[in-house]
């Protein structure tokens, strides 16, 4: 009876701190961690928001090989808090941090996206056969919560991932952009022609580049892509 208890609190509101696994309540994280809890700061790329600029605002990639995208926005760091609970939704199964993490991202959302909200907001697809693994599609979710906090619709189905890619992780940053490349098409929807495309998590960017060029093709003229946290590279999934 108490497991039966136990069970149904832990699926209704965290009892564990996401972060550090000391009791929360029925708080997402615990004190300590949710003191923790504050958006990227510091010099980043004025175009891509993971790249670090050097004399110009924008970084050396960026100014390179400019991205399908018009702005990119990474709200929180990997390492902290949030990417804890991303972490705990994906190897976890804690069903309730992913909701945790889209109220945060709703509530740290960049006053840009604000000011000049997008026409339509969509998550990077994911393959059916990923989604059939992990169960939870997290960037449908998040950008669900990130469409309602900005007042305009998410898009399903609009693009579609045609390959099921093998996981980033571990992979250099070209191997990262080969992986991806092609993996995204237009789906069954035309997309309007101002969209944002909401990831969980970004590292190099190869995979927001894929989806951003897809959105192109599919329509929209103006793209801009909103991650949830960004990794380095040594820390990155
Ligand atoms: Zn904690
Ligand atoms: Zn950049």
């Amino acid at each position: 009876m108490f497991g039966l208890v136990q069970g149904f609190l832990s699926l209704t509101f965290p009892v564990d701190c996401l972060a550090c696994g000391e009791l929360a309540g029925a708080e997402a994280f615990c004190e300590t961690c949710a003191r923790l809890v504050s958006p990227r700061a510091g010099q980043r790329c004025a175009r891509c928001d993971t790249g670090v600029p050097g004399v110009h605002p924008v970084c050396g990639r960026c100014l390179v090989e400019p991205p399908p995208f018009e702005r990119g926005y990474g709200v929180f760091d990997y390492v902290g808090p949030v990417g804890d609970a991303i972490r705990a939704a994906k190897y976890d199964a804690r069903p309730e941090a992913l909701p945790a993490v889209a109220a945060l991202l709703r509530e740290h959302l960049p006053p840009e996206l604000r000011r000049d909200p997008p026409g339509a907001v969509l998550g990077v697809p994911l393959h059916p056969k990923r989604l059939k693994r992990r169960g939870a599609d997290a960037p449908a979710m998040l950008a669900r919560t990130v469409a309602r906090g900005l007042g305009v619709p998410c898009l399903t189905g609009a693009l579609l991932r045609l390959r099921d890619t093998r996981p980033q992780a571990g992979l250099s940053a070209r191997e990262r952009a080969a992986n991806v490349a092609g993996a995204f098409t237009p789906g069954r929807r035309p997309l309007p022609g101002d969209v944002l495309v909401v990831d969980d998590i970004t590292t190099t960017g190869a995979t927001l580049r894929a989806v951003a060029a897809a959105a192109r093709e599919a329509g929209a003229t103006r793209v801009r892509v909103l991650t949830a946290a960004v990794a380095d590279r040594a820390d990155g999934p």
